[in-house]
């Protein structure tokens, strides 16, 4: 396997975790496993939620896939593990980091992706309940979001050029 295949691979299967994400996240967290996704949306008075399990679907297959690679030299299994993993990573920064701050290593950001995810994903979670929420994306969500953020940065930076 060439290294321009691995990427290929590598990338594409980071581009597909997103459409699995939401898949996961509005078929089965807002479905049969509801129970572990609902104190996400009713937060209960502890620092960790029983929706961290979820992580767990991104880590286990990730895992099982590098592994198996190490066993028997099946490095097309290593690039889709790495890629879960990178996905998993990213989904963990965007989600937990940058929009719910459960961990304060960057400042608040303010740039029109992160305000985008951030809007996007507050009206998701304006819905408490297992039903009628929408954007159930991470990294890409609709773009009208995208659009209001952008506007919104251009409005200001021709403020403040004003000024
Ligand atoms: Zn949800
Ligand atoms: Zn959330």
């Amino acid at each position: 396997m060439s290294f321009f295949e691995w990427i290929t691979i590598f990338i594409l299967t980071f581009c597909i975790m997103e459409f699995n994400a939401w898949f996961l996240h509005k078929y089965v967290m807002h479905g049969f496993l509801w129970v572990l996704h609902k104190d996400h949306h009713q937060p209960k008075d502890r620092w960790w939620q029983l929706n961290d399990f979820f992580a767990l679907f991104f880590a286990i297959p990730s895992f099982l896939l590098i592994l198996s690679n190490h066993l028997y030299d099946k490095p097309l299994n290593a690039a889709i593990g790495f890629g879960i993993m990178a996905y998993g990573a990213a989904y963990f920064f965007v989600h937990e980091v940058m929009i719910h701050r459960r961990l304060k290593f960057i400042k608040a950001s303010t740039n029109w992706y992160s305000e985008a995810v951030n809007a996007a994903h507050k009206v998701h979670h304006s819905v408490k309940g297992k039903h009628h929420a929408e954007n159930f994306g991470m990294l890409i969500v609709s773009m009208k979001y995208f659009k209001n953020a952008r506007k919104k940065h251009n409005g200001l930076r021709s403020r403040k050029a004003k000024t």
